[in-house]
């Protein structure tokens, strides 16, 4: 490739910063220690776990370290979550969860439990009150992400978690597009299990976490004396690592970051909306503050892409479908966007290394991108 690379889509994965990376290397190296082991060698390595876990934790406010599991990844977070808690016929969640969570209710609705499943308004939130209509005797877990990994629209997690602890029904929250990005403090704002990953915050692929509450009991996925009998398998050691020092940076960088992320986002968005025929989606204040995400008539998002990725810019239209075509997504459709608008969707999600300069590159070639894509869709207009 010859252009330089503007990378807009941090909410699909991101960069791992280099202290990230230099902090995990010795781990790859010299410490490569068993961490269950007696000897010194893997008494290392389990300090470095722990040091890790004891920083994951401290992001996003947990009481105690050892609340954290370390896991593969936040679909592997999510199943724990929601198949370990499944021990009652019913569970709740929305429309409009990660694949990661949707998948998991499948597989529960296959073996006879019963799920319903809460809408969404026309930016994408969660009414609490409509948990609570669903609640029943026997339902076990309540599931809603924090926020949508498309539209970035943040859910009422404070309220959903009063209406559970009411009931006495755990709640988990899908944190993989908000940790690290807003501040989160599960002593404040309740959930007693939460779900994130290291790739969504610059650390590599392959490892996340779940925060369990102390006192709550899942039944493990992958059984094994590891992780406190919670999650077998010899740890990941220099991926935790890598989690532990992302999750440092990020919560002292957050503040800064979120800001500076904003600033990004609100220029893209004030120089996308002065362009014809388009809209924004999501949640106009309650939203992530990297994340916009608009649809443009008469034109295929996928194209658009295509045509921005010739100029060296990535950014994500969207689950795309077996044919390579857009297939609407299923977080539209629950926010009663008209399928034909869905398709001609774009999100943009800047993160760590982003600059007002790859902005002003993006607001320079798109407009004409778009104009030559509608041309071809609609070529007599
Ligand atoms: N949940 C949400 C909201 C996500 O955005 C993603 C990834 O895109 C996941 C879960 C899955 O995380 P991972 O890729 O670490 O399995």
């Amino acid at each position: 490739m010859t252009l330089p690379t503007v990378y807009f889509d941090h909410n699909a994965t991101t960069p791992v910063r280099p202290e990230v990376l230099s902090g995990m290397l010795p781990y790859l190296k010299r410490y490569f220690g068993n961490p269950n082991s007696a000897y010194r060698l893997g008494q290392e390595t389990r300090r470095a776990v722990e040091k890790a876990r004891a920083q994951v934790s401290s992001l996003i406010g947990a009481q105690y370290p050892d609340e954290i599991v370390f896991t593969s990844c936040g679909s592997e977070s999510d199943a724990f979550a929601i198949q370990g808690a499944a021990v009652k016929k019913h569970l709740i969640t929305s429309r409009i969860e990660h694949d990661a969570v949707l998948e998991s209710f499948k597989l529960l609705e296959a073996r006879g439990f019963e799920v319903d499943y809460v809408g969404v308004d026309r930016y994408g939130r969660v009414d609490p009150e409509e948990i609570r209509r669903f609640l029943r005797p026997d339902t076990c877990l309540v599931s809603i992400m924090f926020a949508n990994n498309e539209v970035g629209t943040l859910q009422p997690i404070h309220e959903i978690d009063r209406i559970c602890r009411e009931k006495g029904v755990l709640f988990h929250t899908d944190a993989v597009q908000a940790v690290g990005k807003i501040p989160i403090s599960v002593r404040e704002l309740g959930a007693d299990l939460l779900s994130l990953s290291g790739h969504k915050l610059n650390a590599p692929k392959g490892i996340g976490a779940l925060y369990i509450r102390r006192g709550v009991r899942l039944s493990p996925l992958v059984t094994g004396h590891q992780e406190k009998e919670r999650r077998g398998g010899t740890e990941n050691v220099a991926g935790i690592v890598a989690l532990g020092t992302a999750c440092a940076l990020a919560q002292n960088e957050m503040q800064k970051h979120s800001v500076e992320f904003l600033r990004l986002r609100k220029h893209l968005e004030v120089g996308i909306l002065k362009l014809p025929g388009v809209r924004l989606n999501g949640h106009p204040d309650l939203r992530l503050p990297n994340t916009a995400h608009f649809s443009f008539e008469g034109v295929d998002g996928h194209a658009l892409v295509v045509g921005l990725d010739l100029e060296g810019i990535c950014v994500s239209s969207g689950p795309a479908c077996s044919t390579g075509s857009v297939d609407p997504s299923h977080v539209l459709r629950a926010m009663g966007i008209a399928p034909a608008l869905a398709k001609g969707s774009l999100r943009f999600s800047v993160g760590w290394g982003n600059s007002m300069e790859e902005v002003e590159r993006f607001l320079e070639v798109f407009p004409k991108i778009l104009e030559k894509q509608r041309r071809v869709l609609s070529p007599r207009s």
